[in-house]
């Protein structure tokens, strides 16, 4: 009722198959969650009742995707479907070339490896873990120049993923443009809470780089959703089509590094698209020695016809309006429980303020961490840490980063979970708030030395 004025975000598909789920007793997951040391990515799936771990690789395809994988050209070089993928990707997004990677890591590694030298910076919308890492590893170091309000979970702004024009003008002059191969923009910034970047912020963007002789590259992950909110509420954009939004969004920018495992609703795969010949040239080159053939990329033949599918369905208005629908749904309903989420409700996501639902914890006893496992327990849902053990550690310093916001991610596959589900989601997450102030934190006790969230253990405080 509230989207665009229009009626419902009411599914446009209905259920031909289905996975069955398993219901856990509090004692199963009590044991399940001290053997996965309090850290969610390391529960068996098997002991899941309802999965908001990622929207990553996780969505339902259509039938439509599922008859393009038996049609499937295995050959090593060449396959039709890397030419039905390239067809589509240069009529959607625009690029000139793509590369298919075996995921969207894939892509960023190989333009941070193109692109950056050691010394320089790289300017971006708040960072996300393995783009900032990549960045990193190739000798480039990350500054966040995305607005404040960004930082604010309950500041109300329609395009909290902005760039702050000034900030980066400020990196620009302070470290030259010559040390800046390129400003890093995310479509809807995960790390902020699947918070979209507006077109005229884009297109200033494009301007003031271009006087400087700095490439945009877009992390284009989510792009489509992004689309689908300039539509909603960027003034200009209501009668334009998603499709062409996310057209318009590509053309400020000089390439694109994508995983197919979000918007695109395939269960892997990825590409890096570029406009200039010479990287592209680099890329083709080097993507053998990461990926494979430039016609492969890691991927098989079926998976490549299962994205160049699901570009075609996800840029569907119905699809878009249901998606972004079924969040927004479960985002108001925590609302008005007065439970403290981050706002606006971003594109893919349910953001759990954990400073605000936990206020008795320091960040150091890693309060979204806790929060994570604390819903695990009351009811099998499994959410993630997007907090201080994401942000994991300055490499100068040693110490933690301290971020600004202390995040559990409720995050949806597309096609997957109906309303009832939902609903069941909002009362799991309200019981753990009515018992929140028994809630205990946590110590780290093993460490990983890259992306540390992925495998971090823990222990109770207590
Ligand atoms: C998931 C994601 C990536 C990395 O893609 P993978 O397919 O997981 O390697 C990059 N950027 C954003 C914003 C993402 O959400």
């Amino acid at each position: 009722m509230s989207q665009n004025g229009k009626r419902t975000w009411a599914e446009p598909f209905k259920i031909k198959m289905v996975e069955l789920l398993k219901v856990t007793t509090p004692e199963e997951r009590r044991k399940a969650m001290s053997d996965a040391g309090y850290n969610t990515f390391l529960l068996r799936s098997e002991d899941v009742y309802i999965d908001l771990l990622t929207d990553s690789g996780t969505n339902a395809m259509s039938d439509n995707q599922w008859a393009g994988m038996m049609l499937g050209d295995e050959a090593y070089a060449g396959s039709r479907n890397f030419y039905n993928l390239e067809a589509n990707i240069r009529k959607f997004y625009g690029y000139r070339h793509i590369i298919p990677t075996h995921q969207g890591r894939g892509a960023e590694h190989l333009i941070s490896k193109i692109l950056i030298k050691p010394g320089d910076t790289v300017p971006g919308n708040m960072y996300f873990t393995t783009t900032r890492l990549h960045q990193e590893l190739a000798g480039g170091s990350f500054v966040d120049v995305i607005i404040d309000e960004a930082h604010d979970s309950e500041f109300i702004h329609p395009f909290k993923g902005n760039v702050d024009l000034a900030k980066l003008a400020a990196v620009i002059e302070r470290v030259g443009a010559d040390k800046i191969p390129y400003i890093s923009v995310a479509a809807t910034v995960n790390m902020a809470g699947g918070q979209p970047i507006s077109m005229e912020n884009l297109r200033a963007v494009r301007t003031l780089c271009k006087t400087h002789g700095i490439r945009v590259i877009l992390d284009a992950t989510r792009a489509i959703e992004n689309a689908y909110y300039i539509q909603l509420r960027e003034p200009g954009y209501a009668n334009v089509s998603i499709a062409d939004i996310l057209k318009e969004m590509c053309s400020y920018t000089d390439g694109a590094t994508m995983s197919g495992k979000k918007d695109l609703m395939v269960n892997i795969g990825g590409f890096l698209a570029l406009n200039e010949d010479d990287v592209y040239d680099e890329a083709r080159n080097l993507v053998v020695v990461y990926e494979g053939l430039d016609t492969y990329g890691g991927l098989a033949g079926r998976d490549m016809e299962a994205m160049a599918r699901g570009i075609e369905e996800a840029v569907q208005e119905s699809h878009i309006r249901a998606r972004i629908g079924q969040v927004d749904y479960v985002g108001e309903k925590l609302i008005a429980l007065g439970i403290p989420i981050v706002q606006p409700i971003g594109g893919h996501a349910v953001f759990l303020d954990a400073a605000k639902f936990l206020p008795h914890l320091k960040q150091d006893q890693f309060p979204a961490q806790t929060l994570a496992a604390e819903l695990y327990l009351e009811s099998g849902i499994r959410s993630m840490e997007r907090g201080i053990v994401s942000a994991g550690r300055n490499k100068l310093t040693g110490d933690h980063y301290y971020p600004k916001l202390e995040l559990v991610r409720l995050t949806f596959p597309r096609r997957v979970y109906t309303q009832a589900h939902c609903d069941v989601l909002v009362e799991a997450v309200q019981e753990t708030f009515e018992r929140r102030a028994e809630i205990k934190g946590l110590k780290m006790v093993y460490e990983p030395k890259y992306l540390r969230f992925f495998q971090a253990r823990f222990e109770p405080l207590g």
